[in-house]
This record gives structure tokens, C-alpha cells and sequence, in this order.
């Protein structure tokens, strides 16, 4: 479990200030950066941002987003201790699931270390953010994904267009089944679709629906934040995604307003699991999928 205090709850909202591209102060003080195995090489780190995806074995360290620069310390200490050889502690590839600053701001640091692999738009966009050029991505793929081959299995990327952004990248641990969703996934609670950087609620649920019908059952899914889960759980959040944006959809085309159909409770029986994620209110989340649709 995810510690629940306040720094996470400042953690969340200081991800979504930098996602949206909000000006705010650093923050100082301890973070707790912690390691959870997930199955085979494959671990998962919890600190503050974007959980981290850790392939750790023989041909030595990748990993999969990497949080704030400032925690880039506390995180490689995790990444030293699950070193299968100390000599190969710093990690050589690093996949950006998309280019959010809570996913990419280690990159200032590990874009020293390793090689960046992302889809063409997270440099696109990072390069529009003005990011340092050596925490660019420097192999990018278009709409076919790449592989990566590392640790005895086939890590296909695959790209799910207009999702939570327009460069979202799924990644799937062929051999360990694991795969990490970014922020396709928001465990936490109603998702955050980025509308004004390509991402669209619908392309969301088609990409995660198309998934769903090829992961095996026992796959455990990464979400960008939140726990670790197993696919009845991300299958759950797929519904419930899908089934308020067909009774959006649905009052949209007769002309109701959000705030109408929100009264009408459209997210009311999903509330209760979903609607406590500070974030996204369920207001912020029935707007963006009127934003979808436009
Ligand atoms: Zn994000």
C-alpha cells in the first residue's frame, strides 16, 4: 500500500500542477522512495509522481518513468539495493510512459545515465516545455511501438493514441506479465485526461479495452499512480469510464450541461469508489469527457 499522509495528497496535487504546466514552489523535505517487487525482474518503486516500473537482472537496470529530479537520489538508493551487481546499479534504458513533469523530471538526472526511448510526441512536447536537451528522449517511435529486449523478455511499448496525452506509452513485460499503464491508469480514482495535450476520454477507454482483450488473466497492472493490481480491478475501471461516457454522450446530444448531468447523478453509483481522488473531482472528470467529444 501506498503510505497514505499528507505528502502524498501535496505529491498528487503538485504532479497535477506540473502536469498542467502550473508554476509552483519546490518542496523540501523527506520523501519516502520504496520498492515493491511485482513479479519476476520486474519491481515497482512509490515515492511522489509516477510510480516507477524497475526491470533489475543480468543485463542490468531499466526503468520506466522516473518521478522529480530532486528525488533522483532516494531513488537510485532503491535502485542500488535491487542492483543484481553492484558495478550495474545505474540504469542504462529509461522509458517515458508520457511527458508529464511527475513522469519525466528525473530525467535531468538519469538522462545522463541511460538511454531515453519514448514515443516521437513526449520529446515533441518536452522540447515545447523547454527540458534540458540531455533529459530528451533520444530514440522515439511513431504509432507501431518498438521492443525493447532486456532481461530474457520481450518489453513491447505500445502506443495507445490520445489517451491520457497524445504520447502515452503502455508498457508490457511479455515474460513476467506486468505491464505499466502511466497514467492511462489512475488507481487513485476518476482518470485525468490531459484534453489540451491530444489526450480523449474515448480514446482512452478504446485503448484500454483493446488491451484488456490481450492481456492474460493474471497479468498485474502498474498504474501510473496508485497500488499494484491485478486485471479484474483495471477491468472494473474500464467500465466504469465507459459506462459514464455513454450517459455523457448520451444527455450531451439532447444539450445538458455538465453541472446538469451531474445533478441527474451520472457519476453517483461510482462515486463512492472513485469520486475521492482529490484531483479529479467528479465534476473534472464528466467535463472532460464532454471536451472528448467536442
Ligand atoms: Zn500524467
Amino acid at each position: 500500500m501506498i503510505r497514505r499522509h499528507p505528502r502524498l495528497f501535496l505529491g498528487v496535487l503538485f504532479s497535477a500542477a506540473l502536469a498542467l504546466g502550473v508554476a509552483t514552489a519546490p518542496q523540501d523535505g523527506e520523501v519516502d522512495v520504496r520498492a515493491e517487487p511485482v513479479a519476476g525482474p520486474v519491481s515497482v518503486l512509490f515515492g511522489e509522481g509516477g510510480n516507477i516500473g524497475v526491470s533489475s537482472g543480468a543485463d542490468g537496470i531499466l526503468i520506466v518513468d522516473d518521478q522529480f529530479e530532486r528525488l533522483a537520489p532516494a531513488i537510485e538508493a532503491e535502485l542500488a539495493k535491487l542492483a543484481t551487481d553492484p558495478a550495474k546499479a545505474a540504469p542504462r534504458y529509461l522509458v517515458n510512459t508520457h511527458h508529464h513533469g511527475d513522469h519525466t523530471g528525473g530525467n535531468a538526472r538519469f538522462g545522463k545515465l541511460a538511454t531515453v526511448v519514448a514515443h516521437a510526441n513526449v520529446r515533441k512536447r518536452m522540447e515545447s516545455d523547454k527540458a534540458p536537451a540531455h533529459a530528451l528522449p533520444v530514440v522515439t517511435y511513431g504509432e507501431g511501438g518498438a521492443s525493447l529486449w532486456w532481461n530474457g523478455e520481450e518489453l513491447r511499448l505500445i502506443h495507445v493514441p490520445n489517451g491520457h496525452t497524445d504520447g502515452d506509452t503502455v508498457v508490457w513485460f511479455t515474460g513476467s506479465k506486468v505491464v505499466h499503464l502511466g497514467d492511462l491508469y489512475f488507481q487513485l480514482g476518476y482518470p485525468f485526461v490531459d484534453v489540451a495535450s491530444g489526450g480523449n476520454v474515448l480514446g482512452l477507454a478504446e485503448g484500454l479495452r483493446a488491451l484488456l482483450g490481450e492481456l492474460p488473466a493474471d497479468v498485474r497492472c502498474i498504474p501510473g499512480h496508485g497500488t499494484v493490481t491485478g486485471k479484474k480491478e483495471l477491468d472494473e475501471y474500464v467500465t466504469m469510464i465507459e459506462t459514464i461516457t455513454a450517459r455523457v454522450r448520451e444527455r450531451h446530444a439532447k444539450g445538458e450541461s455538465a453541472d446538469a448531468m451531474l445533478a441527474a447523478g451520472v457519476t453517483k453509483d461510482f462515486d463512492g469508489r472513485w469520486g475521492s481522488f482529490a484531483f479529479v473531482p467528479p465534476k473534472k472528470f464528466v467535463e472532460s469527457v464532454v471536451a472528448s467529444l467536442q
